[in-house]
């Protein structure tokens, strides 16, 4: 008999939506046991090659299977730094659960069978920070007269500060905030990534004696050079993509519109959301437009519906999306608990300005509606504006979350690094060493807006290459 596919708890709706409280409450023992016990042990796991860091997924079930939590752990951190964050973050429905034999073919993301590697997967890594399971320090190898710079504390700089720090190097951490964790911190509310999870993993480094200086922008502080001149052997650039896109249309600089990244920004970082009790609160309106379709609209969205509540507003936050649902980039979990919230959905809709008061608040969107037409670069269908179908949405409040571009604050005064189009770091797929020797680069800055996985598998790569280059000298 078919086995029914196992949920994760979760706080209601109702509650969740008026506090920053984590949404997701993850797996008893019983219920990942439950889940662990669908899994075929298929002969050919194509789940493995969903996973874009390669963690040998049937394996660690089968030991969480067994109930061998502490073996199953250790397969996950052979390939995975930080399964407790990724259990939470992962968009596993277009990756391993994508490619779960569970998953109908030519389903646009993960069938509902498929299993819940990702609830697994942070089941072993609760596990394993409860229990304080440690990956071994590898015994000094003659590396530990070397020091490695990272510049930038998200996914990328942290992965591959663990990676060196276990290989016994030295390694500083260089952040542009006066908080570690880039997105993590500063982009993914509290209401998905607990900070006390990030906390722990960067206490970790710590532990390993990997040191920060934060509020130091490289670049503008210090050279590339001036680095290198410091005594470092190699600097690893872990810059990120944190420049947002904007929609270049007239209105756009009114106030109360914001960027997705100023407005997270002041919420997670500047804890907006428990003002007073911390002196820096940000505008929240009575109708809130926010316009993409991504994981930054979906946090954006959740989170201005959430200070709605807090602050007694009766909450009314819209999403305006060009395609339509299923084209959505946005992690299908988050679409789910958005709606669940009460976020109200509005597809094929395209802004074309914003308008403003006598004292220059926004006050409307002027919109057109779109059609899907033929597939674009991404393969996606593009969203084609219907001529005269013009419309105007009433708000005072917008928050635009396209996109977000790469970090140009150390590549534009560093000429050497070579850059593309889109301003990415160009480096050695097999490296990750950028055209300057001894320069490393992974994570967002290198091929554009990614996941946390992604950044962290290419720091891992450019972590290995660095060992590597450092052991020859
Ligand atoms: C709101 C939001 C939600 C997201 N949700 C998800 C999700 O659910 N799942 C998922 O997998 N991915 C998600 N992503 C994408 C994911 O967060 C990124 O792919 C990932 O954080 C990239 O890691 P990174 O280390 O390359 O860059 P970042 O996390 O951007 O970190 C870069 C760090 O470098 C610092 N820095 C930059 N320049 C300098 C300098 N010159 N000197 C010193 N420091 C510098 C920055 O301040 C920043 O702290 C989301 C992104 C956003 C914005
Ligand atoms: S593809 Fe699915 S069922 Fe098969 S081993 Fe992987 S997780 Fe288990």
């Amino acid at each position: 008999m078919k086995k029914e596919m196992i949920k994760s708890k979760e706080l209601s709706a109702s509650v969740r939506s008026g506090n920053f409280e984590e949404v997701v409450q993850g797996y008893t023992e019983e219920a990942a046991l439950k889940e662990a016990s669908r899994c075929i042990q298929c002969k050919n796991p194509a789940c493995i090659s969903g996973c874009p860091v390669g963690i040998d997924i049937k394996k660690f079930i089968y030991q969480l299977g067994q109930k061998d939590y502490k073996s199953a752990y250790f397969t996950i951190r052979e390939k995975n730094d930080f399964p407790s964050i990724c259990g939470r973050v992962c968009p596993a429905e277009y990756q391993c659960r994508k490619a779960c034999v569970f998953t109908k073919k030519d389903s646009p993301f993960a069938s509902e069978q498929a299993i819940n590697i990702h609830f697994l997967e942070r089941f072993i890594g609760d596990y394993g920070m409860k229990n304080n399971l440690e990956i071994p320090v590898k015994k000094d190898a003659g590396l530990s007269k070397h020091k490695v710079a990272v510049v930038g504390s998200g996914p990328a700089g942290l992965a591959c500060a663990g990676e060196l720090a276990r290989a016994g190097i030295k390694v500083m951490i260089f952040e542009s905030l006066h908080k570690t964790g880039g997105v993590l911190r500063y982009g993914i509310p509290p209401f998905r990534m607990p900070r006390d999870i990030l906390d722990f993993e960067i206490n970790y480094l710590k532990n390993l004696g990997v040191e920060f200086i934060p509020n130091f922008i490289v670049g503008r502080v210090k050279t590339l050079q001036d680095l290198f001149s410091d005594g470092y052997s190699c600097i690893f650039l872990g810059l990120g993509a944190g420049v947002p896109s904007f929609l270049g249309i007239e209105g756009e600089n009114l106030c109360n519109v914001y960027s997705a990244n100023e407005f997270l920004t002041r919420v997670n970082l500047m804890s907006a959301y428990k003002f007073p009790e911390f002196h820096t609160p940000v505008n929240i309106g009575k109708s809130v437009i926010v316009i993409g379709g991504g994981n930054t609209a979906m946090d954006a969205a959740r989170a201005a519906l959430r200070l709605q509540k807090i602050s007694g507003i009766t909450p009314d936050t819209k999403i305006l999306y060009r395609r339509t649902e299923v084209e959505m980039p946005a992690r299908r979990l988050e679409i789910e608990h958005a709606k669940e919230e009460g976020i109200d959905f509005n597809f094929l809709i395209q802004p074309t300005g914003f308008k403003g008061d006598q004292d220059g608040f926004v006050k409307k969107i002027a919109c057109l509606k779109c059609e899907l037409g033929e597939p674009d670069s991404s393969g996606r269908r593009r969203p084609v504006p219907i001529k005269g179908s013009d419309f105007e949405i009433e708000c005072d409040l917008a928050i635009i979350a396209i996109g977000l571009k790469a970090n140009q604050i150390l590549t534009s005064v560093t000429p050497e690094i070579k850059t593309d189009k889109y301003s990415d770091v160009i480096v050695d797929p097999g490296t990750m060493e950028t055209s300057i020797k001894g320069v490393f680069a992974g994570g967002d800055i290198v091929g554009g807006e990614g996941t946390v996985i992604e950044a962290m598998g290419m720091a891992k790569k450019a972590a290995r290459a660095i060992i590597e280059h450092l052991s020859k000298n």
